[in-house]
């Protein structure tokens, strides 16, 4: 599925199947998660995508072929592909442990092509193997929406009562993390989405309520994965002093100015960019103990206008998951 111009829906097309430079692997893509990430794409809200582009970077497949000098993968293994995709090694950042801030990064689905294909290509140094408890559609999710997720909640500090705004793909699986390490969750909706807070509720929340109310209780850290720049003044109400809010999408709508007393009492607030190997280490070793468990909606791929569409409607439960070859998911 292509992508040859913002704003415009993808465009189903036939293409060769790609072959691996040195040190890259040929995938069969099994299964891809759709990220919030894709719409930002889609919807030209992100700067300069390659194009035409195959977005989709939560990607678990299946290792076709490998490229020269290949070691770490054999044919036949399973393999997942997540968004940072290449990295210089030689920048300031990548030698001290910022891969993730790399000065030339590419990305999977954005500056590379990604999953939303039968085959894709991937350096291997940037794969994870998936851990066997998943099957391919669930472990999909863990791939951004997991590890962008457990960035985030790193980030937001070891605090015991956090919220979590906007409950999709990435809070329903950090939450469950959260509850593995005591933590309270918090869950904040769209003002109205009743479905949504039961979701939050069904995976543990001590409380869900609207993005427009105060929690009952003042919080430790709050992470924002809804693009909603307002949410940011609203965030640092609902926290005690010394607390967190992270942003930890890629892409957010202008946040609104606000009185410096909000942020006062060493309140802080950061955002979270991409990830970076070790990241993906971590969290496919956690994801299995806790275990993390993903609610997928399963679509075709040639549905992944629909899914899209869906997904911007906030009409989603968890995460939609293309999958090719339906017969074999
Ligand atoms: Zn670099
Ligand atoms: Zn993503």
């Amino acid at each position: 599925m292509l992508l040859d111009k913002a704003d415009e829906p993808l465009r189903m097309a036939d293409r060769a199947r790609p072959a691996p430079s040195p040190g890259q692997i040929v995938i069969r893509v099994r299964a891809c998660a759709v990220c919030r990430t894709d719409l930002h794409v889609v919807d030209g809200e992100l700067a300069r995508p390659k194009l035409p582009l195959i977005p989709g970077h939560e990607i678990v497949g299946t290792v076709e072929e490998l490229g020269e000098g290949v070691t770490r993968f054999r044919t036949g293994e399973r393999v997942g592909v997540p968004w940072l995709g290449w990295t210089c090694g030689k920048c300031a950042y990548c030698h001290d442990g910022q891969e993730n801030l790399c000065d030339l990064a590419k990305f999977t689905g954005y500056t590379l092509d990604g999953g939303y294909a039968e085959y894709t290509v991937a350096d291997q140094r940037f794969c994870f193997p998936i851990p066997e408890l998943y099957g391919d559609a669930e472990a999909a999710p863990l791939l951004c929406a997991g590890l962008i997720g457990y960035r985030s909640l790193v980030k937001a500090g070891h605090g015991k009562l956090l919220g979590i705004y906007g409950f999709g793909a990435a809070a329903h699986i950090v939450a469950q993390v959260a509850k593995y390490q005591r933590r309270e969750i918090f869950a904040f909706t769209r003002p109205g989405d009743d479905e949504a807070k039961q979701f939050a509720l069904n995976l543990g929340a001590t409380w869900a309520g609207g993005s427009d109310e105060l929690p009952p209780v003042k919080l430790d850290a709050a992470i924002i994965f809804a693009p909603l720049g307002d949410l940011v003044p609203q965030a640092l109400r609902a926290l005690n002093k010394g607390g967190t809010v992270v942003c930890g999408g890629i892409h957010m709508s202008d946040i609104p100015s606000f009185p410096y007393s909000l942020l006062w009492e060493e309140r802080s607030l950061c955002s979270v960019a991409n990830l970076t190997r070790r990241d993906g280490e971590e969290f496919m070793t956690l994801a299995p103990q806790v275990p993390v468990r993903t609610e997928v909606e399963i679509f075709r791929l040639e549905e992944a206008n629909e899914a899209l569409n869906r997904l911007r409607a906030g009409k989603i439960q968890g995460a939609a998951v293309l999958v090719p070859d339906m017969d074999s998911a």
